[in-house]
């Protein structure tokens, strides 16, 4: 799979158990459709997530392609504590998140801030940084 920002090669990283597709160069997260329910299944808060995603049609950022079927992607944001744009496919394949959106979005629902998504999450991508800074 290629990334939907920078076009590099995706590779695939488990989180919780579900694998999840990154891109090592821009920190770029596609989760397949279905996936996002699964990772937050544990919370109890996933349909509450899931139904917090409105499209922003006024939005002129410069719309993506889908990993999956190419088709451009719409822009929605999540509508939590805070705003988050992430990318969706409007066939339905998945979910767009750009480096640290999707933490944004965990951290912008009321899941308990320490939640294992959430570590997890800050585990893997602070792990990945590059040495050096
Ligand atoms: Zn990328
Ligand atoms: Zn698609």
């Amino acid at each position: 799979m290629k990334c939907a920002a920078c076009g590099g090669p995706m590779i695939v990283l488990e989180l919780a158990g579900i694998e999840i597709d990154n891109c090592p160069a821009c920190k770029g997260i596609w989760l397949d459709s279905g996936e996002l329910e699964l990772l937050l299944e544990e919370t109890g808060w996933e349909d509450k997530v899931l139904n917090s995603f409105f499209p922003d049609s006024g939005n002129r950022e410069k719309k993506r392609r889908c990993p999956i079927c190419s088709k451009k992607m719409d822009k929605v944001f999540y509508a939590g504590e805070s705003r988050v744009l992430i990318d969706k496919c409007s066939n339905g394949c998945g979910l767009w998140f750009d480096e640290n959106e999707l933490h944004q979005v965990i951290e912008a629902s009321s899941i308990d801030k320490n939640n294992k998504i959430l570590v997890l999450l800050r585990d893997i991508f602070q792990a990945k940084q590059s040495p050096g800074k």
